[in-house]
């Protein structure tokens, strides 16, 4: 499903008490704001107003609704006037959808000279949605809140940015990823409980042969890799007479993605321990297939591919780009430090600052023949990466704010692509936080996605989110994983 094909539910609360003329008036508002706030352009997916709420049976029905509704990917609840909130026990209780608690009120202004009570009765947003809040907290119900005027641009995207996390939450519910070969052996941090991974997160984490790719690759016509290579000389230049190379990775991306397709998965991991039968690893092929929007992860790293594909579907039609990416080494110079990221081969073309090269170059291992694949510089900018790793009975999501600067030298025999970046709060600071914190050498790098998102994200998952960021400390960051062991034991 695409990101427009989501809808979010706007729940207005009331009661009773107020008669049907500030009822009416109340319903009329909330539907005029839906709106308004979709004629807007800033939201990427509809707001649909459903009901003002008087009972408990209402409230019950439009969240049993929201609950089975596929295309409902959230709730968003508001108080225009006072709705007691025991009213809502049950329907909270039983939300299964992300939930947001919009603090806002429809007026912008306090009328000075005409206000009276008759006003103030219609528009108590500001002792009603501190009674719908004292519930959420009562219930330890995960949500969102956001206050502000509603027809503020800030406050809009911030809902905005909420929503696709939303839309995070809901499709990693529906992911499958497919897993040619193990994880790599001996490897720990890409390990993880693929059984806690699917009763968490929704993931569906299974293997399929690489004997099946190879047959899948046989099965790919010479028209097929003509009419891609023809794609492949619009979009990237050739920097390579190897084309032979170049149409073995082509047969590899229309293979892999016919079995990513015909099993409805949204990622895959491959591994150069396992290759049996193929005569490269996929280097441009996964690269393509990034781009397209599947998640991928290296050496076996089936939670890297997962995640790739959710902040993917999180950013559908952002221009920044999101790509899996890994810690490779250092530039440590007093004052120009920075982080070299790239990977043997599997760097997603949408986060290249320029049109990227086609190159073939022979692989330090695998034992294949030498690999097509993209060379591209990554985008200046600010930017996040985020890693999840398997504590044992628990996920942890880390998540550490980056800056992306142009790198300082051409670099011209490095034969892959390659980001460079400064992590938070500094480079020395930000390595032992990310270690101490236990974060991957893989990880999702991702320029349009924030750290306020995949908090929300984990908050709607129900995982333990840690962030690395301009404040962190290491005495600080390690007192609150200390705690934070603690209240995971507990839940
Ligand atoms: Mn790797």
């Amino acid at each position: 499903m695409a990101m427009k094909d989501y809808e979010f539910w706007f729940v207005v609360g009331s009661q009773f008490l107020y008669g049907p003329e500030v009822l009416e008036t109340v319903a009329s508002r909330a539907a005029e704001m839906a709106e308004e706030l979709n004629a807007g352009g800033r939201l990427p997916c509809r707001i649909v107003y459903k009901v003002t709420a008087k009972t408990p049976e209402e409230i019950s029905k439009v969240v049993k609704e929201a609950n089975y509704n596929d295309n409902c990917a959230g709730v968003i609840t508001w108080m225009h006037t006072f709705s007691p909130s025991k009213m809502w026990i049950e329907g909270l209780r039983d939300l299964q959808k992300p939930y947001l608690h919009l603090a806002t009120q429809y007026n912008r202004q306090i009328p000075n000279e005409e206000i009276d009570m008759d006003f103030m009765n219609l528009n108590q947003s500001a002792h009603g949605d501190r009674e719908h809040g004292f519930l959420g907290a009562r219930l330890r119900k995960p949500r969102k809140v956001i206050a502000g005027y509603w027809r503020d641009e800030d406050v809009q995207k911030r809902i905005g940015d909420w929503m696709r996390a939303a839309v995070g939450a809901v499709f990693s519910k529906k992911i499958k990823i497919m897993r040619f070969g193990d994880n790599m052996r001996n490897v720990a941090v890409t390990e993880g409980d693929k059984v806690e991974a699917q009763i968490m997160l929704g993931w569906q984490v299974n293997t399929w042969p690489v004997g099946e790719l190879v047959e899948y690759i046989n099965a790919v016509t010479d028209a097929e890799v003509d009419a891609l290579l023809k794609e492949y000389r619009d979009r990237y230049d050739f920097a390579t007479d190897n084309l032979e190379a170049v149409r073995y990775q082509a047969k590899e991306e229309i293979a892999i993605k016919r079995m990513l397709d015909r099993e409805g998965c949204q990622g895959f991991s491959n591994t150069f321990e396992n290759l049996y039968g193929l005569e490269q690893l996929p280097g441009l092929a996964t690269q393509r297939l990034m781009e397209q929007g599947y998640g991928f992860g290296a050496e076996g790293d089936w939670k890297t591919a997962a995640m790739t594909a959710i902040l993917k579907a999180m950013t559908e039609g952002m221009q920044g780009g999101t790509s899996f990416m890994e810690d490779y080494t250092y530039e440590l110079t007093g004052g120009g430090e920075y982080t070299l990221g790239a990977h043997m081969l599997e760097v997603c073309p949408s986060i290249a600052a320029a049109r990227p090269r086609i190159e073939v170059h022979p692989l330090g291992i695998g034992g294949k023949n030498p690999p097509a694949r993209l060379v591209f510089e990554g985008k200046a900018g600010n930017a996040i990466v985020v890693s999840l790793v398997d504590m044992g009975g628990r996920l942890r999501l880390i998540c550490q704010d980056i800056e992306c600067v142009k790198p300082a030298l051409p670099m011209p025999n490095l034969p892959v692509a390659r980001v460079t970046w400064k992590p938070m709060p500094d480079m020395i600071t930000g390595i032992e936080a990310w270690i101490i914190a236990g974060g991957a050498h893989h990880t999702v790098l991702s320029y349009d996605v924030t750290a306020e998102q995949m908090k929300d994200w984990a908050r709607m998952m129900g995982i333990e989110f840690v962030h690395i960021n301009k404040d962190t400390t290491v005495d600080q960051l390690e007192k609150d994983l200390f705690l934070a062991d603690l209240a995971w034991k507990l839940k």
